[in-house]
């Protein structure tokens, strides 16, 4: 545990992770002071929480009051590049992130899960499944609770399932977490590493560099940029994949996902059994039964969890069913990636509604499987006129003007069997606040008809 007496504190960002921080510091001793470039209008129920609980803070800059302290804690949302980091960096002060703050104080098993892609899902499902396993979990991170707030209270026997950007394991020293799960890693976001995938992936193996032989790493085996940078690790290791057999981990032997310890089978369901659809939510759920098995957990719980975990809003969400025909809510999918995996996820016809805020999709990656699954296309927001110029030839598309529009159209269109499926590619604020914004209103009017 940090030792923090009367040690001056700078927290940068004042949102849920950073407030956080501030209540556990002051818990601790320390003198916290809270800094976030944000404008006071977005911040205003934070202002009000440090106002209330006299913690000392500034909003709308980073004055160089930031830099007068012994210890700068850096909230999720920051990026390590960012300006603040980069002069508290030449000032040769002492930082780190908001996950390293709070874990020092954590007495209980953390499952630290990262990847570029899958970490809510496979989170919330996480500390759903240990739950209804009887084991006491806390789920946090970027869903559900910040870590900060919940790490004093975790008690040594119980679990905290923990989302974990990169961003959080370049700026970490001693974290250690019992479990560390690697679900992929694309290139994604790599204008914050240089455009260097190698330094990108190396931020995410970070998160075993402290774990040693009583600790076990959860790797894919299916992602190459993963097996290409991979460097040994103390802990032990399970692999998962849904394309090759593993001797220590999880596999799919026909329609069975299996977990097998030195070959040896522990624990069956079949892929059915998943209630979350699509090969890598198979891939997300293999990563959590692995985790419950190293804690030997009941199989028949484990299978009971894996039939009833409904997945996370906006991902994939099933909204409703109108005569036999499927709404689907994937507001998530805000890039083309994203949609791909969508469209893999289903083997009926698919009206697709694609469009928004365009951040320079390529098409051409989703373009067979469109023609291969996708009966028509609704095109939305202010790329509707790109995703017609790209598709129209190929596949029947129609420019719509809302959701409303959209929802119409394809009650009168779709077929029993179809699905409508919203996963639109493009970020959200041409029309929405953001992308959850855009899916209640996809919900309300599919809900209203
Ligand atoms: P994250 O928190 O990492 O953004 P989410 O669980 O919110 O991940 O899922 C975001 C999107 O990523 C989903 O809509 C889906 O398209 C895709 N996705 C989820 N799991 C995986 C996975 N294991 N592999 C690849 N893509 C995935």
């Amino acid at each position: 545990m940090l030792d923090i007496r009367n040690k001056k504190i700078t927290i940068i960002g004042a949102v849920r992770s950073g407030i956080g921080a501030a209540r556990l510091a002051k818990q601790h001793g320390a003198i916290p002071f809270v800094s976030d470039s944000g404008s006071e209008e977005k911040l205003k129920s934070s202002i009000d929480i440090l106002r209330n609980e006299k913690i000392d803070f500034e909003i709308g800059k980073h004055s160089e009051k930031v830099f007068n302290c012994d210890l700068m804690i850096v909230s999720p949302g920051v990026p390590s590049d960012s300006e603040v980091i980069k002069n508290a960096k030449t000032k040769n002060l002492k930082i780190i992130s908001e996950l390293e703050f709070a874990s020092s104080f954590c007495k209980g098993n953390i499952i630290g899960i990262t990847g570029t892609n899958g970490k809510t899902t496979t989170t919330s499902l996480c500390g759903y499944l240990f739950n209804e396993c009887g084991k006491k979990t806390y789920t946090a991170g970027n869903i559900g609770l910040a870590f900060s707030e919940i790490a004093n209270t975790v008690k040594e026997n119980e679990f905290v399932s923990l989302e974990i950007s990169s961003f959080q394991l370049d700026l970490i020293e001693s974290f250690k977490p019992k479990v560390a799960m690697i679900l992929n890693i694309t290139p994604d976001h790599l204008n914050r590493y240089e455009n260097s995938v190698e330094k990108y992936a190396h931020s995410k193996l970070r998160i075993f560099e402290n774990q040693n032989e009583k600790d076990f790493l959860i790797l894919s085996k299916d992602s190459d940029l993963l097996n290409q940078y991979f460097k040994k690790a103390k802990s032990n290791i399970f692999f998962f994949s849904t394309n090759k057999k593993v001797n220590n981990g999880c596999y799919l032997e026909n329609d069975e996902v299996r977990f097998v310890k030195n070959d040896i089978t522990e624990f069956s369901c079949k892929i059915s059994d998943i209630n979350i659809k699509g090969e890598h939510n198979i891939q997300n759920a293999m990563a959590v039964i692995i985790a419950a098995k190293i804690f030997d957990l009941d199989n028949e719980k484990i299978l009971e969890a894996l039939k009833l975990f409904k997945g996370v809003e906006h991902r994939l969400e099933l909204v409703r069913e109108i005569s036999g025909i499927k709404f689907i809510n994937d507001s998530k999918a805000t890039n083309v990636d994203s949609v791909e995996v969508a469209l893999k996820s289903f083997d009926d016809p698919i009206f697709l509604i694609l469009g928004g805020q365009d951040k320079g999709n390529d098409y051409s990656v989703i373009e067979d499987l469109v023609i291969r699954k996708v009966k028509k296309i609704y095109a939305i927001g202010s790329s509707a006129e790109k995703v017609f110029n790209y598709f129209h030839r190929k596949v029947k598309t129609e420019i719509k003007k809302d959701f409303n529009d959209v929802i119409n159209a394809a009650l009168s269109e779709a077929r029993k069997g179809d699905v409508v499926l919203l996963s639109p590619a493009c970020a959200s604020f041409d029309m929405f606040d953001n992308y959850e914004h855009r899916g209640k209103v996809f919900k309300e009017i599919v809900n209203s008809k």
